[in-house]
């Protein structure tokens, strides 16, 4: 049993102002894994006068001090990425060789990336009689998701320390202990006092809180449309910075060519990874209509031999996250099945219920649909393990279903002839597209549409920290 039950503001751990705790809730076993204590708005007033504080020094850091920082931190998250991973494990429920492989993988990754723009960083630049300065936006509320825990903290902590910013993080109730351990790192590094603090809490309580202080002056937020809208709402009176990361429903168009039988294989694995609970996730699956006996049996097979069960043994995947959104997922397989639209769609594997020999856990069957671009399950974000595959005529008609969507996060193009899959991936109205299963911890990440504003990673992660400031006459000989 994990007891977490104190905050880390202005350098310590406190106890709650007022005491008021929850129970966390092991999504593979449904018993009470631990308890966390719930904030009120009286603990974000403490943690944001402490960010203030701390802010007149910490944002006067040289680059070489916060670089010494954010190797610091680097050696202490070594240390302890096992015990992070297996956090992961125990909140979410990712089996284990995700969640101490890529989990803990991509925390690390955000921070040597940090590091590496850092180094190379422009934070001044003289255009004709002006200098341009890139300048700390200040005290930082960070809210986050409980899909990528580690994704989702360190691709904000690390750019606004690099920034010099200073911040109160809000983990999600559903995933609370990774945040524990990493401000542990924070602190066992040697943040100084009131740069980074982390409350836990409700959303609708801390988060709220946040968004609306006037002493916070902005929000990075990952997480639902729904509430990325009351965010803004909340932030408005303040005009605050907003930066919204919100949700997807991913296109991964597969050329007609060799390739094919490999990309669809891949692509129907890949979206049942994490139990389908990426923001990113390509689940709408394009594919050549005259094509799709062959799609059908290549897609059943690689759903099928999707493993799934208990998160410490060795299977491919664990349980969705909690009993509400294994009900979420249920009935969209049942809209799927009974009413996507028209004549219904196809279900080729999967379906209703857990997989069988599970009868406790939130597990859900890997699940693959046949369906049109206009049934609820191609137009919603399911957030779960479900596949929708979607015939196309030709390349235009690929585009046209991949574009008619809500939300721009992703997109994936997959096939041999690299061209093809650039003008199309020029085409595709997303914040980012993969070809051919590329990574790059550089490349901007955020969404076109009801999928966000924000960019996060890389370079372009500084950014949303950083105020831009314009002194004209610097140089007046120019
Ligand atoms: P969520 O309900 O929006 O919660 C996200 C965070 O916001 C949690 O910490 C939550 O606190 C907090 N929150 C809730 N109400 C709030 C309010 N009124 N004011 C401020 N904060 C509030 O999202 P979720 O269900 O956890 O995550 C799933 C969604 O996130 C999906 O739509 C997914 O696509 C999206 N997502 C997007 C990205 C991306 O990078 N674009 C990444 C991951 C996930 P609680 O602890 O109380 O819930
Ligand atoms: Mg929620």
């Amino acid at each position: 049993m994990r007891n977490y039950t104190q905050f880390y503001i202005d350098g310590r751990w406190v106890d709650p102002i007022t005491a008021k705790t929850a129970e966390v809730i092991n999504p593979a076993t449904e018993k009470v894994s631990g308890t966390i204590s719930l904030g009120s708005p009286e603990d974000v007033d403490r943690a944001v006068e402490a960010a203030r504080r701390a802010f007149a020094t910490y944002s006067e850091r040289s680059v070489k001090e916060r670089l010494d920082l954010l190797q610091a931190i680097m050696a202490e998250y070594l240390k302890r990425e096992e015990e992070l991973g297996l956090a992961i494990l125990e909140e979410m429920g990712a089996p284990r060789g995700l969640a101490c492989g890529f989990h803990t993988m991509l925390g690390k990754g955000h921070l040597g990336t940090a590091i590496e723009v850092l180094k190379e960083f422009k934070f001044e630049e003289l255009r004709g009689v002006t200098l341009i300065r890139k300048e700390p936006i200040g005290v930082c509320g960070l809210i986050t998701p409980w899909n990528w825990p580690m994704n989702q903290t360190c691709v904000k902590i690390f750019p606004a320390l690099a920034a010099g910013c200073t911040m109160i993080l809000k983990p999600p109730q559903l995933a609370p202990y990774s945040a524990q351990i990493l401000a542990e790192i924070l602190h066992d590094a040697g943040v100084p006092a009131g740069v980074f603090n982390m409350i836990q809490g409700q959303g609708s309580v801390i988060g709220a809180a946040l968004s609306k202080h006037e002493d916070v002056d902005m929000i990075s937020f990952t997480g639902s449309e729904q509430v990325g809208v009351q965010i803004q709402k909340d932030a408005a009176d303040t005009v605050k910075r907003v930066g919204l990361e919100l949700g997807g429903k991913s296109a991964w168009i597969v050329l007609d060519d060799a390739s094919l039988a490999a990309n669809v294989a891949g692509a129907t694995a890949g979206m049942m990874g994490n139990s389908g609970q990426t923001c990113s996730a390509g689940s709408r699956l394009l594919v050549p209509s005259a094509r799709m006996d062959e799609v059908r049996k290549v897609a059943a097979e690689a759903a099928n031999g999707v493993t799934v069960g208990d998160p410490t043994g060795n299977f491919a995947m664990g349980p969705v996250v909690s009993k509400s959104q294994y009900n979420i997922i249920q009935q969209y397989i049942e809209k799927g099945i009974e009413k996507g639209i028209e004549e219904g769609a196809e279900l080729i594997a999967g379906g209703v219920g857990r997989p069988e020999g599970l009868d406790k856990g939130w597990y859900v069957r890997p699940t693959v649909f046949i369906g049109t671009n206009d049934m609820v399950i191609a137009r919603e974000e399911i957030f779960g393990p479900v596949l929708v595959i979607i015939g196309y005529d030709d390349v235009e008609n690929a585009i046209a279903i991949a574009n008619d969507s809500n939300f721009g996060l992703g997109g994936y193009v997959s096939g041999e002839d690299i061209a093809a899959c650039r003008t199309i991936s020029r085409k595709m109205r997303t914040g980012a597209i993969w070809v051919n299963g590329a990574f790059d911890f550089h490349a901007p990440f955020g969404g076109y549409k009801r999928s966000g504003n924000g960019r996060e990673w890389g370079e372009y992660g500084f950014h949303e920290y950083l105020e831009i400031k314009a002194v004209i006459g610097w140089d007046a000989a120019a």
